[in-house]
């Protein structure tokens, strides 16, 4: 863990409420014997982790938070305390071998009474049988031991691991939070901002920042939805000469999708009047106010709301090109009768 927080001022800021629910789970003896800690990456599965390691191992434990400081605080921050065994994925896969090992570990500790905890990383990356083998281990609980698993992709989880497992979903994070973590891995403020409306996920983040394609799909689509507002005709064509090229894979589409539901969002954040730094589009606030000024909030209501459609039909198979033509053309006379 690259960070100089704690774990408990990180889970403060991220997940304020999995934090107090786990302090007090903990004060009441109540843990259980495996969890599945699912949500989007970044969105502090890893740091809830390690913090309940902290809680459980930390020798001056203090209102209910670790010290972060002593020793064994220490030693699980560096991930050298040999009672915190944790398991990633090597290449692709978490393969069973790795698992086996794993069980071994947990047999000692059955025979000595240690308290042990397992952290899985990237648990859906388990094989399948990886995957069985530590059924078995979680089936039949003895002694002290916790095991933790992580996923950012609980969809691609085995539905029998998921049923042995006390499944604890991480809500997403809020927009602060965010935009902290993103400026704390170097992205620029104002990229932050815009990266935010779209994904939890800082590797994603940074994903959409190795080439020009976000700042490239930024301008067209700025382009298209000036047109749009504005009643142009020159909207549509822009549909299949600029933003379809743009969207070469699936999880692009999503991208733009996303992004032309934050332009409506924007525009009516901006129409109430809410603080500017919770706009996803900072860079257009001053053209945003403007578009705004000439909207009623019916127009922008409804704007938004088909935006939100269009991502639910492309999410079923309908083509990327026809979802967006087909907003294009159901936005104009919204915006015609201005
Ligand atoms: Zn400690």
């Amino acid at each position: 863990m690259a960070t100089t927080d704690t774990f408990t001022q990180t889970l403060t800021a991220k997940q304020p409420r999995l934090l107090s629910a786990f302090e007090h789970i903990i004060a009441q003896n109540h843990l259980a014997h495996a969890y599945l800690f699912a949500g989007m990456d970044g969105a502090g599965q890893p740091e809830l982790a390690y913090w309940i390691a902290q809680r459980l191992f930390c020798l001056n434990v203090s209102e209910g938070q670790p010290d972060g400081t002593c020793e064994e605080c220490v030693r699980i921050a560096n991930g050298s305390h040999p009672d915190i065994v944790t398991v990633a994925p090597t290449g692709q896969s978490i393969h069973v071998d790795q698992v086996r090992y794993l069980k071994s570990e947990f047999s000692k500790s059955a025979v000595e009474g240690n308290r042990k905890l397992f952290i899985i990383s990237d648990a859906e990356k388990m094989t399948a049988s990886a995957a069985n083998s530590l059924l078995k281990f979680i089936e039949e609980p003895s002694g002290n031991v916790t095991a933790l698993l992580l996923t950012t992709n609980k969809q691609l989880m085995l539905p029998t691991i998921i049923s042995r497992t006390q499944v604890i979903e991480f809500p997403p994070l809020n927009a602060q939070a965010l935009q902290r973590t993103f400026e704390e891995a170097g992205i620029p403020p104002n990229q932050a901002q815009l990266l935010r409306g779209l994904t939890n996920s800082l590797t994603q983040a940074q994903a959409l920042l190795a080439d020009d394609w976000l700042p490239q799909t930024v301008t067209a689509l700025w382009r298209w939805f000036d047109q749009v507002v504005k009643g142009d005709p020159r909207s549509f064509v822009a549909v299949q000469v600029t933003l379809v090229g743009l969207a070469k894979d699936a999880s692009q589409q999503l991208v733009i999708m996303d992004l032309i539901a934050a332009l409506f969002q924007d525009l009516l954040q901006l129409h109430f009047q809410i603080d500017a730094t919770e706009l996803t589009f900072g860079q257009y606030e001053k053209e945003l106010g403007t578009l705004t000024a000439g909207l009623n909030e019916q127009q922008l209501v409804q704007a938004t709301e088909l935006a939100l459609t269009s991502k639910r039909q492309l999410a079923s198979n309908i083509s990327f090109q026809n979802v967006l033509e087909g907003l294009t053309l159901t936005l104009w006379p919204i915006f015609k009768n201005a």
